[in-house]
């Protein structure tokens, strides 16, 4: 098979990719993922969170872009433009916060800065102790997405424009050559392994991915291999694995996150309906909650915790112990009400906690877009389209040139993002 753009990743950012592609009339790209249903995606197991109140001016740009696109999508995204409320317990990270607001403001966001006291007046569902808040911030723009409807509209589309989805094709090799014009070496590949990359080989060019995938009925296993002229590396909190096989040290670290679902069982229903018309909060501690239906979907990562790929849910105990105190400090609903389900997903978190998208020195047709933290969904639009752009055109319109790897050789370049939850 031979490709003009072949994308490693079928999440929410290498379909949005493939759909920016195609929309610009790039023919002939190919998706490859070794799960399209998403077992090990992010993309499928996110909060769907939206916001565009970041402090770096790139991730404001893409996500305000993207939220622009999720409403005049509102319908089949459910988006709901409910905002983001934001406690603050920290009087430093709080001045930052209200000095970020003109930047935010500059996009027109129309972020508010509320007191303690503002906060329970204009949301009667909280009540949380005054003295545990320095103030807050409310992004009215900011809002909540279903994350899945957003990743099947870009398939669907990118897929009615001719790209192709490869399901269970999983990346298991490379092969780099020299630049066209110097002593061309093409260095293939083990079956299992991805090929590292010549040292000596200053400018490669990837010219094939080989993939592996199980035949039915007897599950045989088949190799694919697909000639590229380019190559998207969106493949998430895995594409340390693969930055790593071609010889390119990656920065980033998969790390797991857990969501619990929580159902209210508090008896003053019109203080319950209030919380369930709520968007997005944050506690002062870190964690996070929103409404989903009539239920609570509410979020917290243990600081302590070590990198991994691990997709373990901690269940009862992580309710008990790390979400269930934390709610009850937001809001006395809290006192009742009852753990039903949760599940756990991986972040790919940067050193700055901003992605990395663009193209990759010493490669001449090899272009990355992933590590997005817990941004991926609330970016994707800004960034497949200034990406799209990048590959077809050879540079973006967007700033996200600030957001290629090469910053992290220069820490004055980070791109560092506080407010992550
Ligand atoms: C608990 C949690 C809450 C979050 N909350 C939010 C939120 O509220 N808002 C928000 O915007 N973001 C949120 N995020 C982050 C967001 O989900 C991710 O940033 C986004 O989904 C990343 O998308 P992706 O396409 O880069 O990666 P993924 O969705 O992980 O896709 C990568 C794909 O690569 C495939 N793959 C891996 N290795 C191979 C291989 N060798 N060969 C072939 N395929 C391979 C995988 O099967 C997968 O489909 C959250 C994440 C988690 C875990």
């Amino acid at each position: 098979m031979k490709t003009n753009v072949l994308i490693a990743g079928g999440g929410i950012i290498g379909s949005a990719v493939a759909w920016a592609l195609t929309a610009r009339g790039v023919s002939n790209v190919v998706v490859v993922d070794l799960d399209l249903t998403g077992l090990y995606a992010s993309s499928e197991l996110n909060a769907g969170g939206a916001r565009a109140t970041w402090w770096q001016p790139v991730n404001v740009e893409t996500c305000a872009a993207t939220l622009e696109f999720f409403r005049e999508h509102a319908d089949s995204f459910s988006f709901r433009e409910r905002g983001y409320l934001w406690l603050h317990g920290d009087s430093a990270l709080f001045e930052l916060a209200k000095k970020k607001r003109e930047l935010q403001n500059d996009f027109g966001l129309g972020v508010e800065v509320l007191s303690p006291s503002d906060v329970v007046e204009r949301f009667p569902a909280l009540d949380p102790d005054p003295a545990r808040l320095v103030g807050a911030t409310f992004s009215p723009r900011d809002g909540l997405v279903n994350p899945n409807a957003v990743r099947q509209w870009y398939r669907r589309e990118a897929e009615s424009l001719g790209a192709r989805f490869l399901n269970r094709h999983y990346v298991t090799g490379v092969s780099t050559a020299r630049q066209p014009g110097s002593k061309r070496r093409v260095s293939w590949v083990e079956v299992t392994e991805i090929a590292g990359r010549d040292p000596t080989d200053q400018e490669g060019t990837i010219r094939d991915i080989l993939t592996t995938h199980v035949v039915p009925p007897d599950r045989t296993k088949a190799q694919e291999r697909i000639e590229c002229d380019v190559v998207v590396n969106c493949l998430g909190a895995w594409s340390p694995v693969f930055s790593a096989k071609i010889g390119v040290s990656d920065v980033t670290e998969p790390t797991r996150r857990q969501i619990c679902m929580v159902s209210v069982q508090h008896e003053d229903t019109q203080r319950v309906r209030e919380l369930l018309s709520l968007g997005m909060v944050v506690d002062p501690s870190n964690l996070y909650f929103h409404p989903e239906g009539n239920d609570i979907l509410a979020g917290y990562s243990i600081p302590e915790e070590a990198p991994g790929f691990d997709f373990n849910y901690d269940g009862e105990a992580f309710f008990m112990e790390q979400i269930w105190p934390r709610l009850a400090q937001c809001s006395s609903i809290f006192e009742r009400c009852k753990h039903m389900r949760g599940w756990s997903g991986l972040y790919a978190v940067t050193p700055d906690r901003s992605g990395i998208a663009g193209p990759i020195d010493g490669f001449t047709n090899l272009f990355e877009a992933h590590s997005f933290t817990g941004r991926g969904v609330m970016q994707s639009y800004g960034i497949a389209m200034a990406l799209a752009e990048w590959i077809d055109l050879g540079s973006p319109s967007r700033a996200i040139a600030a957001l290629t790897r090469n910053r992290f050789s220069d820490p004055n370049k980070w791109l560092v993002e506080d407010l992550h939850i």
